[in-house]
């Protein structure tokens, strides 16, 4: 090999690694620093919630005013799972309705949040476990919007959303969270959108305002877990007891939190509220880090 060659080997993953700290850098420039945006797990039920009034609506309100509005949201949602992560990329993403059988005046909602191209490109370059891809179809899900709706009806704050992969362990999601860590000095509100408890096949639709036995030992025993930092059980959540393989019958509702959990530093408060159970098999139980 001549040794222009050779030196030309070498240097390509360098340049590689240097377009990825430039977009950080420029990620940097973008936005400004700010105080530390707490974080926030919502347990978001029924999409009904986008339009309906009850306490976990007036729980998300109240929320939305107690924080620093947002220089943007990034949202990891129950209902983006894919094979790889990707984040949205679009600058005017659509208002998915991803659900079937609700009234009309629930497909009419739209929630017309603008985009935000370079926070998916900045999102991209700070996870280093694995390779993020921009994704141009996806728009904004329910698990998001009937949220957002409710806490930022203006729709003035641009949104991406970040997809789970559904071939990695809890571990992995984890960890894929911790990363995200430096937005929250820039401005950016980070919510994960599922449900600690979500059991859809045995709903109890005599029991809207309560929940299984099961499921109430199951929510205490989340809490409990969540303010001790049991993340090695956390992250093994099926393997724990016979409660949460029922609690947790797939990991679609239950990463969204673990995303949450990961950006949890030392020395800071989790708090709960909206923390009840409904028809059965379902907990609304959400949390705030700050
Ligand atoms: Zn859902």
């Amino acid at each position: 090999m001549k040794r222009k060659d050779f030196i030309r080997l070498l240097a390509a993953p360098l340049t590689l690694k240097s377009m990825e700290l430039q977009a950080l850098s420029n990620m940097l420039h973008l936005f400004p620093d700010t105080p530390k945006i707490p974080v926030l797990f919502i347990g978001h039920g029924s999409p009904m919630n986008a339009i309906e009034e009850n306490e976990f609506v007036e729980g998300w309100k109240k929320v939305a005013q107690e924080i620093p509005k947002p220089a943007a949201i990034l949202c990891i949602s129950a209902h983006w799972e894919t094979r790889g992560t990707f984040v949205t990329g679009v600058s005017q993403p659509k208002t998915i309705h991803d659900f079937g059988g609700f009234p009309q005046a629930l497909f009419d909602v739209q929630y017309p949040a603008p985009g935000h191209p370079e926070l998916a490109q900045a999102t991209k370059a700070l996870i280093t476990t694995t390779e993020v891809e921009l994704d141009k179809i996806w728009g904004l899900d329910h698990g998001c919007w009937s949220v957002l709706v409710r806490m930022y009806p203006e729709a003035d704050i641009p949104v991406i959303q970040m997809s789970m992969d559904i071939t990695r362990p809890t571990a992995y999601h984890f960890e894929l969270g911790r990363q995200l860590n430096r937005l929250r000095r820039k401005g950016v509100l980070i919510l994960g959108s599922g449900n600690m408890v979500h059991n859809l096949r045995i709903l109890d639709w005599q029991t809207p305002d309560s929940g299984y036995d099961w499921a109430a030992e199951a929510n205490e025993i989340f809490k409990q877990k969540i303010l001790n930092e049991d993340y090695s059980s956390l992250n093994n959540i099926r393997s724990v007891s016979q409660v949460f393989r029922l609690a947790v019958p797939s990991y679609d509702h239950y990463h969204p939190m673990i995303y949450v959990l990961g950006l949890k530093e030392k020395n800071e408060h989790i708090s709960f509220f909206n923390d009840k159970l409904v028809m059965g098999s379902l907990s609304m139980t959400s949390l705030m880090i700050s």
